[in-house]
């Protein structure tokens, strides 16, 4: 069963923002808050706001919060006059939508225009609409009930935001044809205008849609019925416990949509669920395959002998040989410290992991045992290495360990919020990165010249190329975790620099990771055939452009993608060293 998701998922510009300001303002204070109607409808989002402290209320008379957030379908401006009249800090989370078309309506209001607005009677947005117009708003769903207006005069016309494109087309024939000066507005956002052409195309070629979002969201619905106009199985859900095997037998291609108020995270576990349905229909032999492919990415165990091909590739710039023994430690150093974080992240891992947090969640006992297992003969093989070598893996043990535990009391502090290491902002990008380059660059060398010497100038270019390339993957794993880490308030470098700066920030950094090898081969501080390693750069920016054009779906897939980085320049060195590809 081939699975397809819509370019445009996830939250919307509008939803974002209003999801970004009242998270920032929950994880600035544990003061509770307060929405005027729910921010969103989605009620999976809103379970999760109402655990940070943030609650709703349906009227400003019941407003007990000192901090009250106007939700994204924005507020009539009596409403918004009953908030200022009390003693309360006012959040305005308008999606800027919204408020042009009340601009719009306030500036044709006071021309003397009625404002005709094509929108669902007593959805949030249009009451707000209609506020507006201060008694001068007609609203209308068909473009018949035109003809049933009284004499309007000058008319203005504006529609939802997430209304239907063509049915509005059909109403603003009409307002011209019988008001030739009515004002005539394109007030249905981009966002809705995309997801309802995208999920139209796709349910037309593909057996089935999925449409997931809120049942009391207007554009979710929306999106399920012009679904219904061209697919005969359309299931509108919330969450993936509502999928039905038995629904998809004989499928050959589903498609999933999403609302504009569906998180990603919600989308990715729909996902993920679609996969083990398809993953069940498949013959023994590629379920075996497959489910031995979900074991070792859910504990880690590839991710850790890329850790062990990256020791490799360290000592070959070093110009070293090969030494298992090293290459060991470092697969169990890092297996046992990507367990330790998932064992210590269940909760967060649970907005987006599904899979793999819940193979580490059935498996607790398992997974506890394989952590202490690894991490004990880590340090068991580097005391056999040497002493310095044990030193340095005991220290970069108790650091891994220090960076997960709660450090501080709960406290409300400035300074001193961040109870764990990796609650400081920028502390995981930057410490993974230097865990990874101790380990693979630092460890080979430890018993010839950590206490004595200076490094080599092998030593720095492998110390900066492993730091650059796991920093690179550490980003592209905050780039796809952006909304779960944004919503436990982790603050990683796309949560710091914001998203569309992020998205431009790889590029320097891949352009960083290409220089390291060039300059140390025009500089002879490495072997000739490390020039190979300019794979590396080539192969994350393909990984980095499938990642943002949505054709690396599901973790398990952007993992395996992700983390082959460490194992292609081992292979392709191996491959040159044998006379298989042309070597420098
Ligand atoms: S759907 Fe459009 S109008 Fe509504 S919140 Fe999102 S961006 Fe704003």
């Amino acid at each position: 069963m081939r699975i397809t998701i819509a370019q445009a998922s996830g939250f919307c510009m509008g939803v974002r923002m209003a999801m970004n300001t009242i998270l920032k303002h929950a994880h600035e204070s544990d003061e509770p808050i307060e929405t005027l109607g729910p921010l969103i409808h989605n009620p999976q989002t809103m379970e999760l706001l109402r655990k940070k402290n943030v609650t709703t209320v349906k009227t400003p008379a019941e407003v007990t919060a000192s901090t009250v957030v106007i939700r994204t379908h924005g507020v009539p401006p009596d409403i918004r006059g009953q908030m200022e009249a009390r003693p309360v800090r006012i959040v305005d989370a308008t999606c800027p939508h919204v408020k042009r078309i009340h601009k719009i309506i306030g500036q044709y209001y006071a021309k003397g225009y009625a404002i005709v607005i094509f929108g669902d009677k007593g959805h949030a947005e249009v009451v707000g609409l209609l506020g507006c117009a201060k008694g001068k708003g007609y609203l209308i769903q068909t473009p018949d009930q035109i003809g049933k207006l009284p004499g309007l005069g000058k008319v203005c016309l504006v529609a939802q935001t997430t209304q239907n494109l063509s049915e509005y087309e059909r109403i603003k024939e009409r307002i011209r044809a019988q008001y030739a000066d009515a004002a005539i507005f394109d007030t249905i956002c981009r966002a809705t205008d995309q997801r309802q052409a995208e999920v139209v195309a796709l349910s037309k070629s593909s057996d089935a849609v999925v449409v997931v979002g809120g049942k009391n969201s207007a554009n979710s619905t929306r999106l399920a019925d012009l679904a219904r106009a061209s697919c005969t199985h359309v299931f509108h859900i919330e969450t993936e416990a509502e999928l039905n095997p038995a629904d998809f037998t004989g499928t050959r291609s589903v498609a999933i949509a999403s609302g504009a108020s569906t998180p990603s995270w919600l989308l990715n576990r729909v996902y993920e669920r679609l996969s083990e349905i398809a993953d069940h229909q498949r013959p023994l032999y590629q379920r075996i395959f497959i489910e031995s492919v979900k074991i070792a990415v859910s504990f880690n165990i590839y991710l850790a002998f890329g850790a062990a091909l990256a020791a490799w590739t360290a000592s070959y710039i070093q110009g070293m040989s090969a030494n298992y023994l090293h290459m060991a430690i470092a697969w169990l150093y890092i297996n046992s410290m990507y367990i330790l974080n998932h064992l210590t992240n269940i909760t967060e891992n649970q907005y987006q992991e599904i899979f793999k947090t819940d193979y580490i969640y059935r498996h607790r006992k398992i997974s506890i045992l394989l952590c202490m297992l690894t991490g004990l003969l880590s340090i068991a093989l580097a005391y056999q290495s040497g002493l310095s070598e044990f030193i340095l893996l005991l220290v970069a043990s108790f650091a891994g360990i220090l960076y997960h535990m709660k450090l501080l009391p709960k406290n409300n502090l400035p300074f001193l919020r961040n109870r764990r290491l990796k609650d400081i902002t920028l502390s995981k990008d930057i410490g993974i990165a230097m865990a990874w380059a101790v380990i693979c660059a630092v460890l080979p060398n430890a018993g010839v010249s950590l206490f004595t010497s200076l490094p080599s100038s092998g030593e720095i270019v492998a110390f900066l190329f492993i730091f650059i390339l796991v920093f690179i993957r550490t980003i592209f794993r905050d780039l796809y975790d952006i909304q779960r880490d944004n919503i436990v308030g982790r603050e990683t470098l796309p949560i710091v620099l914001g998203k569309k700066l992020s998205l431009l920030f790889p590029y320097p950094l891949l352009v960083l990771c290409a220089l390291v090898p060039i300059a140390g081969f025009f500089t002879s501080l490495i072997p000739a055939n490390s020039l190979l390693l300019l794979v590396c750069p080539a192969y994350l920016l393909l990984v980095y452009h499938l990642f943002i054009k949505n054709k690396l779906a599901g973790w398990a897939v952007f993992s395996l993608v992700l983390d082959f980085t460490f194992y292609a320049p081992f292979l392709l060195i191996l491959a040159a060293t044998a006379g298989l590809v042309p070597g420098l």
